[in-house]
This record gives C-alpha cells, structure tokens and sequence, in this order.
C-alpha cells in the first residue's frame, strides 16, 4: 500500500523523524481554517501518489488567508498525471537552505537492505542517477548488523554532507530505517530533506509503501487502507483476501499461483485476447475461494468469459474440480468458464467437469487450447 504524503510524514513521525506539523483540508475553507492555526507562510499541498506535484503546481507557499484559498481553489480538483487532487496538507512552510535526498529500500539482487544519500535533493532521483549517478552515495544494510546513527553520520560525511548537519542527519537516517524496519515498508523515501536558514534539517516530503503483507501486525493500517485508490473489483478483492489486479480487457482470469497467473495473462494475450485481470487464488482451490474469485470477476461489467487455469499440486484435481462446480451452484455467473486443469489427479477432476459439462463450463485439456476458447467466448478471433 503506498501512503500520501500526508500519510507517510505521520508514519516517519513516530519513529522520529522530525516533520513540519500540518493539517489535512478538503476545502478551500478547510484550508484557511486550517492556515489560520498553523500560522503563516505555510505550504498548500496537493495529495496525490504521483511524484513531480511541485513542477505541475500542485505545491504553493501562501503568506495570507486569501492566497491559501486561492492556490486551495487551484489545487482543488488539478489533474497531476491523471491523479485529481481531492486533497490538500497544509504545514508551516519552510526557509529552505539545502535539499538532500534520503531513502531506505530493499536491494533484492543483492538480498540486502539499500541506504541512498545524496546532496541533489528536490529533483527526481531517477534524474540525478542518470545524470550524475556519482551524486547517489549508497550503503548497503545487513538486517542482522542493523544501521545506527553512527552508520548515518558515516553516510552523510560520504555523501559530502557538511560538518555542521551531520549529526542530524544521521540520527534521521537511523530514525528512517527504523521507520522502514519496524514500520514494515518496502520503501522509505525523504525527497527533500531540507536543512532551513535556522540549521534545522528535516523531512520536507514523504514517500512511504507499506509491506501488505505484514497488515496483520498493524491494525492501524486500516484507516489508511479504507483512503486507498482502488477501483471497486480491487477494494472486493481485497477484502476477500485475493491477489487481484485489475486490467482493461475481457477475458477474466483465475489461477493458483502469481507465477501461472501471469503466464495465463501472457497466453491470453498471445492467442489474441486481452485479460480481464489478474487473480491469484493462492495454493488451494477449494468451493469458497473459487467462489469469492468467481463474485469479483462477475462484478466486472467488461468481462465476457472467465478462463480458469488451476494446477494441482497439494490440492488435487478432484477437489479442485468439486470446488469450481460447488461455486457455480453459488455465484450467479453472466459469462461461460472454460477450465484447463492439469497436476495432481487432473484425470479425475477433469471427469468431474465433464459430467457438468454446459455452455456455462467448458473443460479443455492444455493452456493454450483454453486460451483460445476462452478468447473466441469473449468475442475475439483468437489466433
Ligand atoms: P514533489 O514535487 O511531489 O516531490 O513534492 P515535494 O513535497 O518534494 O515539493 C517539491 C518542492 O516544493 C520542494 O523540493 C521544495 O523546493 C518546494 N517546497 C515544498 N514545501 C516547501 C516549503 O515548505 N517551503 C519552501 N520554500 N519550499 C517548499
Ligand atoms: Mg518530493
């Protein structure tokens, strides 16, 4: 789940890295109410999960009451790369004297933990990477040994950060890995970490993407996850405990498994459809996943016909194929099934299928096959 900027500043805060206070506003009223509190300057922040607001004027100093409503009404509503601004954070703005860049991610080539510094704060830092990579100062962090302030204080000298802001900036980047260790993130990222005029060094911006598979540890998670941007096949999804992405196309998808998933995706487009989605059902395929899996893609108005790929492995092919002809007695389906089911006892589940046999469930042998059967029901010519 990736968090707003808002969101995320809250999360770092409570590991101690220190932030600006702020408040959130929907309304240009809101917005001025909440500017009369924090005092002037302050910043007028547009919400959305897209880098770059700053460049696309989604980021506004205002010194008084009518220049917050006026850059609020602005904001308001401002399309930022297909993301509409619904949302604004409101904080003391500050007297930027240097932007740096901090993050904490997982370097999954090296099987270690990433620390990157760097002095060219403020712009993206794909951009610095490219054009003066020498810029990024990284360190790479063994989960075991930890990283301490003393490890921070290390990076910044490296990094070319000056005497003066060392300390603190080391005891962020401690503060920022605890964010991302014990927070459960995938990705920390601080972009710009400002030093003021007055010497104070903090997080002036704020990416943050929890790890989802660690929500069961922080139930404080859900009211974040409840302001999450997911369309209504994905918040479903979601609260059936399903891998589910969705897509534009109208062949919907079943399997068990991220990895067959994705290859049915590729087979589907190969054979000349387009997928619906992606779901992954996980191991099992028992009546009640197969259910929940078969509701969510029903809720697609766009879907003409569900090709389910299962491989029995742990489950077999008997259970597998009780479950899909439980789930078809369960969810009222607009669009026909076609099934390959292949792995443990496919003969058996497969002789299942064929007595149930309709113009509702088809059952075929290979991928390919129902691929292409699966294409054809949805209207395509498949290849
Ligand atoms: P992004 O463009 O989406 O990454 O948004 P940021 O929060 O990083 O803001 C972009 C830029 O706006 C920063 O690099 C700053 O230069 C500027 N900015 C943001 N907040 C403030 C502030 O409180 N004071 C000043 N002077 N500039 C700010
Ligand atoms: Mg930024």
């Amino acid at each position: 789940m990736d968090l707003y900027e808002y969101q995320g500043k809250q999360y770092m805060a409570r590991f101690g890295v220190p932030v600006s206070p702020g408040e959130v506003a929907d309304t240009a009223d809101e917005a001025v109410a909440a500017a009369e509190r924090l005092g002037y300057p302050v910043a007028v922040k547009a919400q959305v999960q897209v880098g770059g607001r700053g460049k696309a004027g989604g980021i506004k100093l205002a010194r008084d009451a009518d220049e917050v409503a006026l850059h609020a009404r602005a904001i308001l509503g401002l399309d930022i790369k297909g993301h509409v601004v619904r949302r604004l954070w409101l904080e003391r703005a500050a007297d930027i004297a240097k932007e740096y860049y901090a993050s904490f991610t997982l370097d999954r080539s090296a099987k270690l933990h990433l620390c990157m510094v760097s002095t060219k704060g403020g712009v993206e830092i794909e951009q610095v990477a490219e054009e003066d990579p020498d810029a990024i100062t990284r360190r790479h962090v063994d989960p075991l040994d930890g990283f301490t302030e003393a490890d921070g204080v290390e990076l910044a000298a490296r990094s070319g950060i000056g005497e003066g802001e060392r300390e603190a900036v080391g005891s962020i980047l401690a503060s920022l890995y605890r964010c991302y260790v014990e927070g459960d993130a995938d990705l920390v990222e601080v972009n710009p970490l400002v030093v003021t005029t007055a010497g104070t060094v903090l997080a002036l911006d704020a990416k943050v993407t929890l790890d989802d598979a660690a929500s069961f540890r922080h139930p404080e998670w859900s009211e974040w996850s409840n302001l999450e941007e997911l369309d209504h096949r994905e918040r479903l999804a979601r609260s059936k405990g399903l891998q589910y992405v969705g897509l534009d196309g109208d062949v919907g998808i079943i399997a068990n498994g991220a990895g067959l998933a994705m290859s049915t995706c590729d087979v589907v487009e190969q054979v000349g459809g387009k997928p619906a989605n992606f779901l992954d059902i996980g191991g099992g395929a028992s009546a009640d996943v197969m259910a929940s899996a078969l509701e969510v893609i029903s809720t697609d108005e766009k879907v003409r016909s569900i090709f389910v790929n299962i491989f029995g492995g742990i489950t077999r092919g008997e259970e597998v194929a009780n479950g899909i002809v439980q789930a078809l007695g369960r969810v009222e389906l607009k669009a026909p099934i076609v099934v390959r089911l292949d792995g443990t006892n496919a003969v058996e589940g497969r002789a299942i299928l064929k007595s149930h046999e309709s113009a509702q469930l088809v059952s075929l042998p290979t991928m390919i096959e129902a691929a292409r059967v699966a294409t054809e029901l949805a209207g395509g010519a498949p290849r």
